[in-house]
C-alpha cells in the first residue's frame, strides 16, 4: 500500500514542479509578448534564471539597433539639411526620373514643390527643348545652360549625376549673373573693336591713297585728306584715354586720393570749360547756391563733371542755353547741367550710362563721341557712394544732375560768406 501511495505522492510533486515551470515559462513568453508590440529598447523585460540570459542578450541585441538606427537618422537628416541649405537646387530622381527628394534651391530654379511633385516625373515639370533628352543621357560631365522663361531672367546650368542603381541626382545652378557678364565681356570687346576700327579705316584710306601718289599733302584734296586723319585719330586717342579711365577706375573700389575741395573753383573752372567748347554758340551760365566743401577725389569729380559739362554743349544745337548749377538738398550736393539740346527719349534714359550706348547715334559720332563719358560719370559717382539723376525730354532738353551723398558735404561755416544766389551770365 505505502510504494503506491509514495508513487502517487511523487507522480504529483512532479506535475506541480512542471506546472511551476510552465507558469514561469508563460509569464516570461507573456513579458516578451508584451514587449514586441512596443520593442523599445529601455523596456525590455528583466527575467531570472534562463530568462535573464535571453533578456539580457535582447537588450544588448536591440539596444546596438537602436542606436545605429539613431546614428543613421542623425547622418540623414544632416545630410538633407546640408543638402538643403545648398544654394544649388538638388534634385534626387529614380530610374524613372521621377523626383524623389528636391531642396529648396531646386523648388525656387525649377518651380518644383517638394511636397506637391514628390513621385512626379521631372520631365512632365520642367519643359525646356534640350532638358528630356540631358536628364535621360545622365553624363556627369555634360551640362546643359538653360534659359527659362517667366518674369524674370534666368539662365541655369544643370548637371545630371548618375549614382547608385540607375539612381541621378541632378544639379541646378543659377548662372544668370555670370551669363551676363560674359555677353557683356563680349559686347564690349566686339564694341571697342568696332569703335577703332571705323577711324582705323578711313585713316588707312587715306594713307594708300597718298602712297599710291594719287594726292599730294600739299593740294588741297590733300591737305582735306590730313585733317580728316587727324580728326579720326584724335577720335581713337579720345576712345583709347576713356578706356583707360574707365578701367582705372574699375580697379580700385575706392577714390585714391581724398581731399576736402572747394566746390565753386570747380564750377568755376567748368564754366570756363563750357565756354570755351561752345566757342560762343550758347548762353553758358553758372548758378550756385549754398557754398560747400566736397570730400573726395577732385580730380575724378572733375572729370565726371566735365563730361556732363561737355556733353551739354555736344548735344545743344547753337543759339541754346546751358546752365550748371550747385545747391544742397537735405543736405545732399546737387550738381547739375541743364541744356535747352535736342533731349532724349525717355526709353533710352535707362540704359544711357551703359558702355557705348547711345540714343543719338549719328550726333554721337559726329561730335567726336566715344559712348563712354555717361558710364564714367556714374562709376566715379558710384565711388562717392552717389547717383546720377536724369530728366530729358526730346526736343526740350535735359537736366543731368549729379548727387553726392550729406557725407561727402560740407557746407560753408558761419565765418565763410554767407549763402548768396549768384548768376553769371554770358553769351
Ligand atoms: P557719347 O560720347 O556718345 O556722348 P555718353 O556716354 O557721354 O556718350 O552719352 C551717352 C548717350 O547719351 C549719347 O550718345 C547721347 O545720345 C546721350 N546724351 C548724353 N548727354 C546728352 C545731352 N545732354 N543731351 C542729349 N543726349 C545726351
Amino acid at each position: 500500500m505505502w510504494p503506491l501511495f509514495g508513487r502517487v505522492w511523487a507522480l504529483l510533486a512532479v506535475v506541480l514542479g512542471l506546472a511551476i515551470t510552465l507558469v514561469f515559462h508563460m509569464r516570461n513568453v507573456h513579458a516578451l509578448a508584451v514587449w514586441l508590440r512596443d520593442p523599445a529598447p529601455s523596456k525590455v523585460p528583466i527575467g531570472s534564471g534562463v530568462w535573464e540570459h535571453v533578456f539580457s542578450a535582447l537588450y544588448r541585441h536591440v539596444h546596438a539597433t537602436f542606436q545605429q538606427q539613431h546614428r543613421l537618422t542623425g547622418a540623414l537628416t544632416r545630410f538633407r539639411s546640408a543638402a538643403q541649405a545648398m544654394p544649388d537646387g538638388v534634385v534626387v530622381l529614380d530610374a524613372e526620373n521621377h523626383i524623389t527628394w528636391c531642396n529648396a534651391a531646386a523648388e525656387r530654379l525649377l518651380g518644383l514643390d517638394a511636397r506637391k511633385d514628390a513621385g512626379q516625373p521631372i520631365l512632365n515639370l520642367v519643359r525646356h527643348p534640350d532638358f528630356a533628352a540631358h536628364v535621360k543621357r545622365a553624363s556627369d560631365d555634360a551640362l546643359l545652360v538653360m534659359r527659362m522663361s517667366g518674369p524674370q531672367e534666368l539662365v541655369l546650368s544643370i548637371r545630371v549625376v548618375p549614382y547608385a542603381q540607375d539612381e541621378k541626382l541632378l544639379l541646378a545652378r543659377d548662372v544668370t549673373q555670370a551669363e551676363r557678364l560674359d555677353t557683356m565681356r563680349r559686347d564690349f570687346v566686339a564694341n571697342v573693336s568696332h569703335e577703332l576700327k571705323t577711324p582705323l579705316t578711313v585713316v588707312s584710306g587715306f594713307l594708300e591713297t597718298f602712297a599710291e601718289g594719287n594726292v599730294r599733302p600739299d593740294e588741297p584734296r590733300g591737305r582735306q585728306a590730313l585733317e580728316l586723319m587727324r580728326s579720326q585719330t584724335d577720335r581713337m586717342l579720345r576712345l583709347i584715354e576713356d578706356l583707360l579711365v574707365l578701367s582705372a577706375l574699375e580697379s580700385s573700389a575706392l577714390p585714391a586720393h581724398e581731399t576736402a575741395f572747394d566746390v565753386e573753383r570747380l564750377l568755376r573752372a567748368l564754366v570756363e570749360e563750357a565756354r570755351m567748347l561752345s566757342a560762343g554758340r550758347h548762353r553758358v551760365e553758372l548758378v550756385t547756391g549754398r557754398p560747400a566743401k566736397v570730400v573726395g577725389d577732385e580730380r575724378e569729380l572733375a572729370s565726371a563733371f566735365g563730361n556732363l559739362v561737355t556733353n551739354a554743349v555736344r548735344y545743344t544745337p547753337p543759339g541754346g542755353s546751358i546752365e550748371l548749377a550747385w545747391d544742397l538738398h537735405d543736405g545732399e550736393g546737387r550738381f547739375s547741367v541743364a541744356d535747352t539740346g535736342i533731349g532724349i527719349a525717355a526709353h533710352h534714359l535707362p540704359r544711357l550710362t551703359e558702355r557705348f550706348y547711345r540714343a543719338d547715334t549719328s550726333r554721337s559720332r559726329d561730335t567726336g563721341g566715344t559712348g563712354l563719358g555717361l558710364a564714367i560719370v556714374k562709376h566715379v559717382l558710384t565711388r562717392h557712394q552717389g547717383r546720377l539723376e536724369i530728366d530729358s525730354e526730346p526736343g526740350r532738353g535735359s537736366r543731368f544732375t549729379a548727387v553726392l551723398p550729406a557725407r561727402r558735404v560740407r557746407p560753408a561755416t558761419a565765418a565763410q560768406p554767407q549763402p548768396t544766389l549768384e548768376k553769371l551770365t554770358r553769351s
